[in-house]
């Protein structure tokens, strides 16, 4: 597969053009922005628990740095492949770009089935991935995180390998750590939270209220997922169906979170959750089973043209990155739905990552209030900026994100320059 072959590349490319043509983007600055800066290929061997060696290809690929070192998360999953690494980087780059933090996109993975491999077989896989990367990582390089299938316990292998191939402690070459070496509070729950909050900023705008008649159904239970539900249900939000890549779970009076919580700690998948009233169903049929808000925040591409019309909720919050398609987004706002675009509604962990990054720099840690006070004032002036772009050029929010992205970047791109001259 080519660098540009992956359905979600095309469609972040397809984006890119469609919001170039309706803001009238200098075609220079479009031209660059269709290509990554710099993508690194690296094969990560390791020793199976069985003595035994495997081989995993690992990816790289930082989009644009033109506003500050790269920023994204690294994914561990078999779907991992060098072309969906870029679109995320590009997506990473936009997004980064709307919520006006000082970073640039990249992204990182390997394609591996993480629940397949012991713990020291994912010690020995990140330790060695950050070895075949680390040339182009650094607190003021490129700066990765967590993303699906990576978490805390990741971020601390890759610092501790980078730092001890710096010969000294360097916090700052990733985010998402735990706290005891240099996370910052509200971090873990950061997109989660974010995710929230721009379901209540777009609810306040549809005239919605979040409360015990909004039913919420959230595909992903994962780092985004969890903490979304919390939230939510917290606000007294009925969470009638969640899922994982295991199965779903779906009842109408609503899923009882906490305990839904404990029971994935304890054993990791869904599929055999049982409590009264629970009935089990498909991810296929959560996307469309009845809701208010669906938050689709596992993996791209599950809303389609072949399902997107039988979705039912009112607010689409893309908690995942890129997980409606561009034909999905067409029919959903035909529909009337409103659709709250990745780049806008997940950027609550790219941004307290920014705040981890700058405490680290500092050695001065925040508190909880100051943090989440900050990630919801970032989120509600970048959803506000959204929605007046959206009124301004006529267009769904999906296509108003990227241009506020792309003016960011246009005014940036053209101060800066092309080197040579
Ligand atoms: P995670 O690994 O913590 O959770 C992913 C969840 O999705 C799990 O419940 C997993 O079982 C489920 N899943 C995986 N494959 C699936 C499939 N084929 N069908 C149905 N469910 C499946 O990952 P995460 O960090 O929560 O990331 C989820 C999405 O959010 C990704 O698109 C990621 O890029 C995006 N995102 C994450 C963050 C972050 O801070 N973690 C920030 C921004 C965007």
């Amino acid at each position: 597969m080519s660098l540009f072959d992956s359905p979600l590349f095309k469609d972040a490319f397809d984006q890119l053009e469609r919001a170039a043509g309706t803001m009238g983007l200098d075609p220079n600055i479009a031209e660059r922005l269709k290509y990554p800066k710099r993508a690194l290929t690296v094969s990560v061997p390791i020793r199976l628990d069985d003595g035994t060696v495997k081989t995993f290809m690992g990816y790289r690929v930082q989009h644009n740095m033109t506003i500050g070192p790269g920023k994204g998360g690294i994914r561990f999953h078999p779907k991992v492949d060098l072309s969906e690494t870029a679109a995320l980087a590009m997506l990473m780059t936009f997004k980064c770009a709307l919520v006006g933090l000082p970073l640039g996109g990249a992204k990182g993975g390997i394609s591996v089935d993480p629940n397949e491999l012991s713990r020291q077989e994912l010690q020995a896989l990140t330790r060695r991935y950050a070895t075949e990367i680390n040339m182009i990582v650094g607190p003021s390089i490129d700066i990765p995180a967590p993303d699906i299938g990576t978490d805390g316990q990741t971020m601390a292998w890759f610092m501790d390998t980078y730092s001890q191939l710096k010969g000294y402690t360097v916090p700052g070459v990733v985010t998402g750590k735990p706290i005891s070496v240099g996370g910052s509070l509200g971090r873990a729950e950061s997109t989660g939270k974010g995710v929230a909050y721009c379901i209540n900023f777009a609810a306040k705008k549809l005239g919605m209220e979040i409360n015990s008649k909004t039913a919420v159904a959230i595909h992903g239970f994962g780092k985004v997922g969890v903490p979304a539900a919390e939230d939510l249900a917290a606000q007294g939000a009925r969470i009638v169906a969640i899922s994982d890549v295991s199965g779903a779970i779906y009842k109408e009076s609503g899923l009882d979170i906490k305990e839904c919580v404990d029971w994935v700690k304890d054993r990791r998948f869904l599929k055999d959750y049982d409590a009264p009233g629970v009935e089990h169903i498909t991810n296929e049929q959560l996307l469309t089973c009845p809701c208010d808000v669906l938050i689709p925040a596992a993996i791209d591409g599950v809303i389609t043209e072949e399902n997107a019309g039988e979705v039912k909720a009112k607010i689409v919050a893309e908690g995942a990155n890129g997980p409606c398609s561009r034909g999905a987004i067409d029919i959903l706002t035909e529909n009337g739905s409103f659709i709250i675009p990745d780049i806008l509604c997940n950027a609550g962990g790219v941004i307290v990552s920014y705040f981890e990054w700058v405490q680290g720099l500092q050695n001065f840690f925040w508190d909880l209030d100051q943090i989440n006070g900050k990630l919801h004032d970032i989120l509600k002036d970048a959803f506000e900026n959204v929605y007046e772009c959206s009124k301004t050029y006529n267009v769904d929010m999906k296509r108003a994100a990227m241009i506020g992205a792309l003016r960011r970047l246009e005014r940036a791109m053209r101060l800066r320059g092309l080197f040579p001259a």
